[in-house]
C-alpha cells in the first residue's frame, strides 16, 4: 500500500472519535516533528503516554539522590536528565548549588566501575532510571562489579516495566482505544509481550518505528482494527523488534532483578511495575525498596494527567508560562522524553 493511500485513509476517517495512545516520548517527537497530526483527520486524537521513564519517577527518588550526594564518602552518579527533575524541595541541580557537590554526570554506568576501584574508600552510587531499555546496562555493570568483587558501587533505582503500566491505563483510562507500542522497549522485551493485552482488553497494540511512514502505517493499522471490531497485537518494526525480543538483554534482567512494586509519579504504586535487585546483588542496594513514601507532584502541576493523556500538555494552566524547560515546575517538562517539554519545543 502507498503511503498516499495511507495518509488519505486517515485523513477522511469519519468514524466515531478516537484516542490513540503513543506510549513512547521518541514518538511523540517524531508525532511533532514529521506534523503527524496534521495528516490525519481530527476524529483521531493522539495521546501521550507514560513512557517517559524520567517523569515518573517518584520525587521521594530525587530526594534520595540528594541526600547521597551531601554525605561524605559518597559519590552520586547520574545522566544528565535526571538534573533538574524536582524533589520535595529540591532538584539535584538545585541541591548542588546549596552544597551537596558529590555528584558526577554520568556518560555509562560502567565509569562507576573504574572509578570503585581506583578510589576503594569512596562509595559510588547510580541513580539508575528508565525501563527494560536501559535496565540491561545497569544490570550489566553489576555483574561485572560482581564479578570483579567490587564492594564500594550502589543502585538507587527507579526501573520499571512497561507492560503493567500499559495494564494500568488500559484499566484505569478505558476510553483509550488503541497503542502505538515503546519502540525501544519493544526492542529488548519483543512483540508477542502485548498478546496478553489485546486478548485481556480487546484493543489494537501496535508495534512500530519512528520515522513518519512507520507512525503513519500504525495508525492505519489501529484505525482499521478498529473498524473492524478487532484487537490485536501487529508488529511492523519487524527489522529491529523480534517476537521474544533481545534473549540476552533479558537473560541479565532475569538475573539480576525481580519484579515489585514501583511508585509512579501522578499515578501511584503499580504492582510488579518496578525492577529491585535480586538478594544475589542486595549488598548494592542503595535503599530503592523504601522509596514509595511520596507520589505528590507540585500543586497545580497536572502530570499525572498528561501521563496517561486525560489532558494534553497544554491544557495545563502552567504550560509554557511559569513551567518552561529553562525552569520546569513539574518532571514532564524536564526530559528530552517528557510530553511538556515535546510539546513546548514544538508549539512554541
Ligand atoms: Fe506539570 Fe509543567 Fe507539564 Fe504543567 S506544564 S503538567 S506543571 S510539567
Amino acid at each position: 500500500m502507498e503511503i498516499r493511500e495511507v495518509i488519505d485513509y486517515l485523513k477522511s476517517y469519519d468514524g466515531p472519535q478516537l484516542k490513540i495512545m503513543e506510549v513512547c516520548g521518541t514518538h511523540t517527537a517524531s508525532i511533532f516533528k514529521a506534523g503527524i497530526r496534521s495528516l490525519i483527520s481530527d476524529k483521531i486524537r493522539l495521546i501521550s503516554g507514560p513512557g517517559c521513564p524520567v517523569c515518573v519517577t517518584p520525587t521521594a527518588f530525587i530526594d534520595k539522590c540528594i541526600e547521597y550526594a551531601s554525605m561524605d564518602g559518597y559519590e552520586l552518579m547520574t545522566f544528565g536528565d535526571m538534573m533538574k527533575v524536582p524533589g520535595t524541595s529540591d532538584s539535584l541541580s538545585e541541591a548542588k548549588g546549596r552544597g551537596a557537590a558529590n555528584i558526577r554526570l554520568m556518560y555509562s554506568p560502567f565509569e562507576a566501575i573504574e572509578k570503585a576501584e581506583e578510589n576503594p574508600d569512596k562509595t559510588y552510587v547510580i541513580a539508575a532510571v528508565g525501563f527494560e531499555t536501559t535496565a540491561p546496562a545497569y544490570g550489566l555493570m553489576l555483574q561485572e562489579a560482581k564479578r570483579r568483587g567490587i564492594t564500594n558501587i550502589r543502585l538507587v533505582t527507579a526501573l520499571k516495566t512497561a507492560i503493567p503500566a500499559l495494564h494500568w491505563i488500559c484499566q484505569n483510562q478505558e476510553d483509550v482505544d488503541g497503542f502505538i507500542c515503546p519502540g525501544h522497549v519493544s526492542v529488548i522485551t519483543g512483540s508477542s509481550i502485548y498478546e496478553e493485552l489485546s486478548e485481556e482488553y480487546g484493543k489494537p497494540f501496535v508495534v512500530t518505528g519512528f520515522e513518519a511512514e512507520h507512525i503513519l502505517a500504525s495508525l492505519y493499522r489501529i484505525v482499521k482494527q478498529i473498524e473492524e471490531c478487532k484487537g490485536q497485537t501487529e508488529n511492523l518494526y519487524k527489522n529491529a523488534v523480534k517476537e521474544g525480543g533481545n534473549a540476552k538483554a533479558l537473560a541479565v534482567i532475569e538475573d539480576v532483578y525481580e519484579p515489585g512494586p514501583a511508585m509512579w509519579r501522578g499515578l501511584g504504586v503499580i504492582d510488579d511495575s518496578g525492577l529491585s535487585l535480586r538478594d544475589e546483588y542486595a549488598m548494592y542496594d542503595g535503599g530503592s525498596r523504601d522509596l514509595f513514601a511520596d507520589m505528590e507532584l507540585p500543586e497545580g502541576c497536572s502530570c499525572g494527567d498528561v501521563i496517561v493523556g486525560k489532558v494534553n500538555p497544554d491544557q495545563c494552566p502552567m504550560f509554557g508560562t511559569a513551567c518552561t524547560p529553562m525552569k520546569p515546575f513539574g518532571p514532564c517538562m524536564v526530559s528530552s522524553e517528557g510530553a511538556c517539554g515535546i510539546w513546548y519545543r514544538n508549539v512554541n
